[in-house]
């Protein structure tokens, strides 16, 4: 453990543009035992635990607003089995998606869930996060069989087995996935992993404009083509994305696309997938097959964020999370850039599509008051228009502080079924105060 002040203050944000708050201490448990000692003794005095996988999370998860301990989980972070004949890993929480995956390669097999960064197999459980390749592997959720968790009382449970199916008592891997912190502190995690396909196909195919786009993702997943990944990227994203990498892709809304499955078939979806796009005024397809190529415009993908974050220098990322039905996507974006417009705030809009999830990028100024409310009202407006349509305000980034308001109106009566839970299993509130919940509603 440490008191360190440098320590503290990493401990104290996370990469988006809620306000810091510094923990009391830093505790870095090697054990689920010690997990479970730190946890019961915080427990007994009251004393605010937070755990804390790497910081990527975006609406001020991992903050410690009332002091207390940061539960850093990096030293647990080993495999600690591969079942291969089972396409199973056991992993500690503090494991990172690409070292898991540098692991799984050498039996052929990979992890699917990507969240654009390098987050923590625990930090990903905890906030059910996804990303591109949800459309066809699904979201954490999906993944989870098992996990280990040591409750508010110290007390260590395993929530679910080793088997593909149960329909034996209460779902409660359900439950801990997207808990942030505030159920219990993940200590171990069984995770489905899959085969790396035989062969991959990336493309990039560019659309006159977003309905356009959002209409060929349509008939692209209608059509039953292997999709792996399919990624809207809109003008203005494409901009950046060219200045910061120095690339010079058509500034026309773009689908990133990825395929899987063996060669034959995927000569077959790529002739399919040309058709399709080109009924919706794609007239600029291309189509990447060899590795490194690949991993360049994934890579491309994947730091678009950061080529916003270092592009404005001093100024910080707000990034919107709602996910809609997929016939409500074109005019959520479209509305979206309105808002954007009307607040004559700059800003880019990028979207896992397949699953009707899409992200508003605003970089915001913290000390111009009217430039951090302009921002606020944009989100705000772009969460009641995805309520107001059958959406969630948070499709992967979860609600941390930053959607915290929005529960009672998303969830209705069952937000207080929520909070009977969260009473039931930690009833001095000791895990991650604050998160989820209202200050009021605790
Ligand atoms: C550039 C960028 C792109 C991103 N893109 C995506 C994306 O595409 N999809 C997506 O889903 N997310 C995305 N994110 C958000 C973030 O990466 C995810 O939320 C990720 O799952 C957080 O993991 P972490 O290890 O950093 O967790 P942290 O930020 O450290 O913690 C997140 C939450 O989990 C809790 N927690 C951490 N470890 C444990 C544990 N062992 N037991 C119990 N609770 C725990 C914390 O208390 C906190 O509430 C992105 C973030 C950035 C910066």
């Amino acid at each position: 453990m440490t008191t360190n002040q440098t320590m503290r203050e990493q401990h104290s944000r996370d990469e988006s543009y809620h306000e810091p708050s510094l923990p009391d201490v830093v505790v870095f448990p090697k054990t689920t035992a010690e997990v479970s000692k730190v946890v019961a003794f915080a427990n007994e005095h009251q004393i605010p635990v937070v755990p804390f996988g790497l910081g990527t999370s975006l609406e001020g998860h991992i903050i410690p607003y009332h002091g207390g301990i940061s539960l850093d989980m990096s030293l647990m972070n080993r495999v600690l089995e591969i079942r291969e004949r089972d396409f199973l890993v056991k992993v500690e929480p503090g494991i990172t998606r690409t070292q898991l995956n540098k692991e799984l390669k050498k039996y052929g097999l990979f992890f699917s869930v990507d969240p654009g960064a390098d987050a923590t197999l625990g930090g990903m459980a905890a906030t059910n996060a996804s990303g591109t390749t949800s459309v066809k592997y699904g979201i954490m959720r999906d993944q989870v069989r098992d996990l280990e968790v040591v409750l508010a009382s110290g007390e260590v449970i395993h929530t679910g087995g080793l088997s593909a199916k149960s329909s034996s008592g209460y779902h409660l891997n359900g439950l801990i996935v997207g808990s942030e912190g505030t159920l219990g502190v993940i200590t171990e995690l069984t995770l489905k992993v899959y085969g790396i396909p035989e062969s991959i196909m990336a493309a990039r195919a560019t659309f006159p404009d977003i309905q356009a786009a959002v209409d060929a993702v349509t008939g692209i997943l209608s059509s039953g083509i292997s999709i792996a990944r399919i990624e809207l990227v809109d003008d203005r994203s494409i901009q950046q994305v060219n200045t910061y990498n120095q690339l010079n892709y058509v500034e026309k809304p773009t689908l990133f696309l990825e395929f899987h499955g063996n060669e034959a078939g995927l000569a077959q979806d790529v002739e399919f997938t040309k058709e399709i796009v080109s009924d919706f005024g794609c007239n600029d397809i291309q189509f990447e097959l060899d590795n490194k190529a690949r991993a360049e415009l994934w890579e491309v993908r994947h730091n678009l964020a950061y080529a916003f974050i270092h592009g404005f220098a001093g100024k910080k990322l707000m990034v919107t999370d709602v996910s809609v039905p997929l016939t409500e996507l074109a005019g959520a974006i479209i509305d979206a850039r309105k808002a954007i417009e009307t607040e004559k705030m700059d800003g880019a809009i990028v979207g896992h599509v397949g699953d009707g999830n899409y992200h508003a990028l605003l970089m915001i100024d913290m000390k111009n008051k009217e430039e951090v409310e302009k921002a606020k009202r944009v989100n705000e407006h772009i969460v009641n228009y995805a309520l107001a349509r059958g959406g969630t305000c948070t499709g992967e980034h979860g609600v941390g502080v930053g959607k915290a308001m929005y529960q009672p109106l998303e969830h209705g009566a069952a937000y207080t079924v929520m909070q009977s839970i969260k009473q039931t299993l930690d009833p001095h509130h000791i895990l991650n105060p604050g998160k989820i919940f209202m200050k009021k509603d605790q």
